[in-house]
């Protein structure tokens, strides 16, 4: 192989760090470049949800791992910079910069795109009063309320009844997101759980229409919650008002499904269990990129879900599909495999 070809990841977030470190420690100069002036993306809001310190394998240490890595690896970090420009060159890349350092363009044999996911805005959930009733909050507040304030974060709030709101803007085609955002529903029970060990008397339910069920210990995570007295129903609410009786709290109707009744109930706060959705930019980075998009928007890849249109261009992580963090590692590592790969045939 041509000696240390050059690799450009876009997207330092746990996908972009794993793919970086991976093609670096294969011999690869890789620059990564990161529009945000801190590495970590999104995982930077996923708190710890271990209960008495015992792990709930959330994965949310992955990214302290990634980043200690990072800073001793050889890969070139470029942070405040994004793409400006793409063309080709010799059958590479020739990619010009915005607010890099450097003001010459990187040349380079291959990309990895790891631009990662947008949370979904839970203000386009109306009827669920988001940013409006002050006792409605999202999974993605919640989470990042526990990373700042700690674990204790809520339980000086005297809350007695929690409700989680299940799909807040997934698998609804009516939105144009009819695909199923794979975190939300572990996150909720870790969450739930988390809860329920800091304050035995709260009553948590979680209303879902579906449970994705996929990932490590799932199973067990559902079982331990019920046994701990979290209530799932099934059936989520049409429309969220403030309690007539209490204006702080939030009232819902909701067809118990399993139960077969119609209810009615006051909660003190409502989480919306919101999911994920591809960047508002990504028509234009596919665009420079000469990539196309699948019909939600994410980055289209063939069959292997790594490979784009454009030989030596692959995608890493959730700007393809949603993903958890350890999964969007397990991906980053399929992406620079492809890659190098492509790169040793590039030198045949
Ligand atoms: C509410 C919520 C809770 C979650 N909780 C958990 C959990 O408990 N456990 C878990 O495993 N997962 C959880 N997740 C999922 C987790 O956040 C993702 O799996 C992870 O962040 C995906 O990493 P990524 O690298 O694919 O994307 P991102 O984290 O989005 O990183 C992408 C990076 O690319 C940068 N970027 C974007 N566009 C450009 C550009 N054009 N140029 C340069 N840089 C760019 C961004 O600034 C960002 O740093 C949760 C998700 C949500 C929505
Ligand atoms: S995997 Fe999650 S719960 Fe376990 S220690 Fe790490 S951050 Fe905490
Ligand atoms: S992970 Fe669960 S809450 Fe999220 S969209 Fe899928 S089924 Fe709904």
């Amino acid at each position: 192989m041509r000696e240390h070809p050059s690799v450009i990841v876009v997207g330092g977030g746990i996908a972009g760090l794993t793919a970086a470190l991976n093609l670096a420690e294969r011999g690869a100069h890789v620059t990564l470049v990161e529009r945000d002036s801190v590495l970590g993306g999104n995982a930077r809001t996923v708190c710890c949800k271990a209960i008495a310190g015992e792990c709930q394998l959330c994965g949310g240490c992955l990214l302290g791992e990634r980043l200690e890595l990072i800073v001793s690896s050889p890969v070139e970090l470029l942070l405040e910079t994004s793409v400006a420009r793409v063309e080709r060159d010799n059958g590479g890349f020739l990619v010009y910069l915005e607010g890099a350092e450097k003001s010459s363009p990187l040349r380079a044999q291959a990309v990895i795109l790891a631009t990662g996911f947008d949370h979904v805005d839970a203000h386009t959930k109306g009827p669920y009063g988001y940013g409006i009733l002050p006792s409605v909050t999202t999974g993605e507040e919640m989470e990042r309320k526990i990373k700042e304030e700690g674990q204790g974060a809520y339980d000086a709030l005297g809350l007695h009844k929690v409700a989680f709101i299940q799909c807040v803007g997934s698998r609804d085609e009516h939105v144009g997101r009819g695909y199923c955002s794979q975190v939300c529903c572990r996150y909720a029970l870790r969450l739930a759980r988390l809860l329920k060990a800091r304050q035995p008397e709260l009553e948590i339910t979680i209303f879902k229409m579906d449970i994705q069920n996929s990932g490590r210990d799932f199973q067990k995570t559902w079982q331990a919650a019920q046994e701990e007295g979290i209530r799932i129903v099934a059936g989520l609410p049409a429309v969220i008002r403030r309690s007539s009786e209490e204006p702080r709290r939030a009232t819902f109707v909701y067809d118990d499904i399993l139960a077969g009744q119609i209810v009615q109930e006051d909660f003190d706060l409502v989480v919306l269990s919101v999911g994920m959705q591809p960047r508002r930019d990504a028509e234009q980075v596919a665009e420079l990129f000469g990539i196309n998009q699948d019909r939600y928007g994410f980055f289209a890849v063939g069959d292997d879900l790594i490979s784009t249109i454009v030989p030596g261009v692959f995608v890493a992580g959730t700007c393809q599909a949603p993903r958890s963090m350890a999964e969007a590692a397990a991906h980053a590592q399929q992406a620079a495999e492809a890659c190098y790969r492509y790169l040793q045939e590039l030198a045949l």
